[in-house]
């Protein structure tokens, strides 16, 4: 499946998509991209982005669901991949940004994915 027209060519994460700026990857697949934060919180600390541009959740729609529901299933696998111990006591974070007052500074949709041993810098 291609998602060649869902980019945005002016967006940071559409061009990670497209190799056109490096990253260290954790996980890909025809719908996902996973990879680390340049400027981690957390002794771990990855981002899980759809490949379809979606600007952030405020922009889902209902055709989006599945899409929605995959990705939330994705995460605790990755996680425990990246190195989160298993819960409870390990666990980890998970965090979208939304618009200006939720601090979102990329206008691509993600979840930050957070975890290992406390204490982090932030969050
Ligand atoms: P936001 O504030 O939009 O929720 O988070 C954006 C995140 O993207 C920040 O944690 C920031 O460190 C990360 N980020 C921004 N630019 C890049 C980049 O070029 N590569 C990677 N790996 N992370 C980035
Ligand atoms: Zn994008």
């Amino acid at each position: 499946m291609s998602h060649e027209n869902e980019r945005d060519p002016n967006c940071i994460f559409c061009k990670i998509i497209e190799g056109k700026i490096p990253s260290k990857k954790l996980y890909e697949d025809d719908e996902f991209l996973a990879f680390h934060d340049i400027d981690p919180w957390a002794p771990i600390h990855f981002l899980v982005i759809p490949k379809k541009h979606r600007a952030s959740m405020a922009h889902l729609t209902d055709g989006d669901a599945a899409m929605m529901g995959r990705l939330m299933l994705l995460i605790p696998k990755l996680a425990l991949e990246a190195g989160c111990e298993p819960y409870p006591e390990g666990g980890y974070r998970i965090v979208t940004n939304t618009g200006k007052n939720g601090g979102q500074e990329v206008h691509h949709l993600h979840w930050h994915v957070m975890g290992g041993p406390r204490p982090w810098l932030r969050g």
